[in-house]
């Protein structure tokens, strides 16, 4: 795992300058579904610095074994209303917010306890019904909304293209969110600057985080190249 770590790692980098890009403006986020607290113990151990649980249940079992680790822990998957009040207990930046009413649900339970929780946006660029993510042209009026919770900041999109083996098939999915991050940065007033500021593209997985990264992404995450096939 610490040799696929560090792999990784350089891929990231060379991508990274291929492109002209600063190396240090890519985070890798380690998915951990179906891993172990042991394994993301050892991961952590090998140099990752961000985790990513897409469900809230085996989130609440592992991170009590690993939080005097002391690494952020993001949340990836479709988040329920209901569940809110644990997300906004663990996670640092929540990358799936997907509706007014969920910002809103989690704007109260950060509140409760005294935070302000950070969170991206997904956008559904493919329109795949079997996706959440709010759709491109929502994405402004939404986010507009969102800044008025004062517990919330708005720091990205998050995307989650259709799968294809070929990675130079999703870099058009990848390249619509960083057009619209930068028209959304272009149509904000100053006074929507308190609550939002769009920096962040979550966008690339293990078979394309390098097209990920030529487009602009600032995280990647990234499961099965760094602990193997998943059951
Ligand atoms: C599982 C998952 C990943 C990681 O996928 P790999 O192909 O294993 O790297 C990334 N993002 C989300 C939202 C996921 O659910």
């Amino acid at each position: 795992m610490k040799e696929r770590i560090a792999e990784i790692k350089n891929r990231v980098i060379r991508s990274a300058l291929s492109c002209g890009r600063d190396p240090e403006s890519i985070r890798i986020i380690a998915v951990t579904k179906t891993v172990t607290a042991e394994k993301i113990r050892m991961a952590i151990e090998s140099g990752i610095q961000i985790i990513g649980e897409n469900y809230i249940q085996d989130a609440r079992e592992k991170y009590p074994l690993l939080s005097s680790n002391e690494v952020p822990w993001h949340f990836i998957g479709h988040l329920q209303t209901n569940k809110a009040k644990y997300a906004v207990k663990m996670f640092d930046l929540i990358h799936t917010v997907d509706s007014y009413r969920l910002a809103v649900e989690l704007d109260a339970q950060a509140k409760k306890i005294n935070k302000v929780q950070q969170i991206l946006i997904q956008v559904n660029i493919g329109k795949e019904k079997s996706k959440s993510g709010i759709t491109q042209e929502t994405a402004f009026d939404l986010i507009k909304k969102i800044g008025g919770l004062n517990n919330l900041r708005v720091k990205g999109l998050m995307v989650i293209p259709p799968f294809y083996d070929d990675p130079e098939r999703t870099r058009p999915y990848f390249a619509a969110l960083r057009i619209l991050r930068d028209r959304i940065n272009s149509l904000l007033e100053p006074e929507d600057i308190q609550n939002i500021r769009m920096e962040e593209l979550s966008m690339g997985m293990s078979g394309d985080f390098e097209t990920g990264i030529e487009e602009g992404a600032t995280l990647v995450r990234i499961g099965t190249a760094i602990f193997g096939e998943r059951e």
